[in-house]
């Protein structure tokens, strides 16, 4: 525990309300609720204790050895638990405003913001408040977790702020190593050095996420990203049809987006995919026929995707648009609609991460100003009796799962020329415990000039749910604890060597290049890598030996 902010924390809670504190966390360790047990010790003026002050106080009372941990303790006092359910705690940053290559119809631009951003997004703020620093920006966020008591032991860093790509090498590199400086808690005088002390830094960096657009995703770009550590990519996609693209000014092609997904995953990152109804010239039909090409094109398929409806946003081009009576917003009922339809048709391999974005309601001039708008669709798919699929509606979260109860299962299908196994268990009532996603790329995957990644089968993501927990904490029955991960890689590599790939090549994050050393991985060039033995391969004609000739 980090003793300084103990004592910092502790001055902000007189001697009164920790003695108070520490009474409520004895009568819930004894098994009393916490809101009773709260209620029933109030403070001399009657005023009730926040639960940050429990938190504060078990930190307190744990950092300074009074009390043995007991992580399950801690669990039932925190705040916001849903935020770390996936194992992983997200921290956002924003690059600095700079000039996007874009030039979008629907986009805003807002002096001193980045592309896109308005400064009172709830993510945006906190990067002006910080001014844009990427160091500011993850030690506040780290320090504002960890006080309301949210382990902070597994990071994944998710950059946005308009074109990543576009933005200087050296910029990339600073905002990269200062993120990571921020996590090791230690400066370093290069990227490289940031990046090894991370694998044993306290706040471990299991992700690193960027924004980018179709038309700069190269192969050069590719290996920038792999050098920096990036191992998700999301992709504005926004729509699969070259007349409204145009007509939104996009500036790039549906072939274009194809490309970039066939190269984003021939070189094993994550892939997200942005997707924009209710552009200008689509309508709720063309708008329901785009939502399933994503999944008919072999070279789409993307593993999460974040549905962002086109806001009618002020001093835009579409506002321009709408003025003249070219563009309608659809109204919320419409919208339901449209998601409503469109839900069950996504394939159990993909993660919907959002279907709305967070803007301010007061900026939409007009259309949908809902924020809670999942819940609206998934009261609509109640009512009709249908359901959503995704990997976000079936996920375990906090649930206990236990091990010998989950089905093993393999969906397999055909992506960007690679065949991708979707390895998953789950258990009696479908929900979702842990996956893995497999590329087995063929003679037609593009070339990534990765030399990792010759004759290779990928490991592109390995997920295992379960609360986010504290190094060393136990959780019983928590999914991340019941070797999930292990059993998971051994189906992986079975099928890899059954194919006759030479080796197998995790696309890892810095935090977690240790586990996979554990499970006999070296460090390549920037990849997890093990050979697998060579012998016969099994049946099945798979070529992994593309690009060498
Ligand atoms: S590429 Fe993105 S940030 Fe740039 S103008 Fe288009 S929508 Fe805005
Ligand atoms: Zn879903």
């Amino acid at each position: 525990m980090d003793g300084d902010l103990n004592w910092l924390e502790a001055r902000r809670s007189s001697p009164e309300m920790l003695a108070r504190a520490r009474q409520i966390l004895e009568a819930v360790r004894d098994g009393a609720e916490v809101t009773a047990a709260v209620r029933g010790h109030p403070l001399a003026d009657g005023r009730l204790l926040g639960k940050h002050v429990l938190v504060r106080a078990y930190l307190q009372l744990t950092g300074e050895g009074d009390w043995p941990a007991d992580p399950e303790l801690l669990r039932r006092i925190r705040m916001k638990p849903v935020r770390t359910l996936s194992g992983v705690t997200t921290v956002t940053v924003l690059t600095e405003p700079a000039g996007c290559p874009g030039d979008c119809l629907f986009c805003p631009t807002v002096e001193h913001m980045p592309k896109s951003y308005l400064p009172d997004e709830p993510g945006a703020r906190r990067a002006v408040q910080n001014g844009f620093d990427p160091y500011a920006q993850t030690a506040s966020r780290l320090e504002a977790l960890r006080a309301i008591g949210h382990p902070t032991d597994k990071v994944e860093l998710l950059i946005l702020g308009g074109t990543w790509s576009a933005y200087p090498a050296v910029y990339q590199e600073w905002f990269v190593r200062r993120c990571l400086e921020a996590l090791n808690g230690s400066a370093s005088h290069s990227l490289a050095e940031a990046q090894q002390a991370n694998a044993g830094a306290g706040h471990r960096n299991v992700g690193l996420v960027v924004e980018t657009r179709p038309d700069w995703v190269t192969p050069e770009e590719v290996r920038r990203l792999r050098n920096l550590g990036v191992t998700k990519v999301q992709i504005g996609v926004q729509c699969l049809d070259d007349r409204i693209l145009a007509l939104n000014r996009r500036g790039h092609t549906v072939a274009e987006t194809r490309a970039a997904m066939r190269l984003l995953r021939a070189a094993g990152f994550k892939i997200v995919a942005h997707w924009m109804p209710n552009l200008l010239g689509a309508t709720l039909d063309s708008d329901r026929q785009d939502f399933a090409r994503l999944w008919d094109d072999a070279d789409l398929r993307p593993d999460e995707i974040k549905i962002y409806p086109c806001q009618l946003l002020p001093g835009t081009g579409l506002e321009q648009a709408w003025r003249r009576g070219e563009y309608q917003p659809y109204t919320t009922a419409e919208l339901v609609a449209l998601l409503a339809d469109v839900k069950p048709g996504i394939p159990r391999y993909c993660r919907v991460n959002r279907v709305v974005r967070d803007i301010p309601s007061q900026h939409v001039l007009e259309g949908n100003r809902r924020t809670s708008l999942r819940l609206d669709v998934q009261a609509e798919l109640r009512r009709r009796g249908r359901a959503c699929a995704c990997i976000r509606c079936r996920e375990v979260r906090a649930r206990p799962v236990a091990a010998g109860e989950l089905a093993f299962d393999d969906l397999v299908y055909e992506a960007g020329g690679a065949l991708e196994h979707f390895l998953s268990y789950s258990d009696a009532a479908d929900g979702l415990a842990g996956y893995l996603r497999l590329s087995l790329p063929s003679a037609g995957s593009p070339e990534t000039g990765l030399d990792d990644l010759q004759g290779a089968a990928l490991v592109r993501e390995v997920h295992v749910y379960g609360e986010s927990l504290v190094l060393g904490a136990e959780s019983k029955g928590a999914a991340q604890h019941a070797g999930l991960g292990r059993r998971l890689m051994a189906e992986a590599e079975a099928r890899a060597a059954a194919q006759g790939s030479r080796r197998v090549a995790v696309i890892a994050a810095l935090g977690t290049r240790r586990y996979y050393q554990r499970l006999g991985y070296r460090l390549g060039g920037t990849y997890m890598i093990k050979d697998l033995p060579v012998g016969s391969p099994g049946e099945g004609g798979h070529s992994p030996d593309r690009g060498l000739a």
